[in-house]
């Protein structure tokens, strides 16, 4: 066995892009389109922000003060009374999945 071919996987989809533009697969308009693609966010900060469920507050993730994992997923706080609020009470701010009614 000689190790010799390397095949590389996990190119991300701007990279298979980058790669087919490069090779004149398609024009530049159409590259930027796909690029950007159905999914876009304004800036990188917006995709980075968490809601603290007790207060409603937005912020970034690297700003939260506590975080909680409940059910699954975790929560951010922007300080410890929210989180103490929500261990006392989780239910109370999770949106119910499992049709509790
Ligand atoms: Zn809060």
């Amino acid at each position: 066995m000689r190790p010799l071919v390397h095949v590389v996987h996990g190119a991300t989809p701007g990279e298979v892009l980058q790669y087919r533009y490069a090779r004149g697969e398609m024009n530049t308009q159409e590259y930027e389109r796909r690029l950007v693609g159905p999914r876009r966010h304004p800036n990188e900060e917006d995709a980075m922000k968490v809601t603290d469920p007790v207060c409603g507050m937005e912020f970034k993730e690297e700003k939260a003060v506590a975080k909680v994992e409940y059910q699954g997923t975790t929560y951010y706080f922007c300080t410890d009374a929210c989180r103490r609020q929500f261990e006392q009470e989780p239910a109370k701010y999770v949106p119910s999945e499992g049709g509790v009614s």
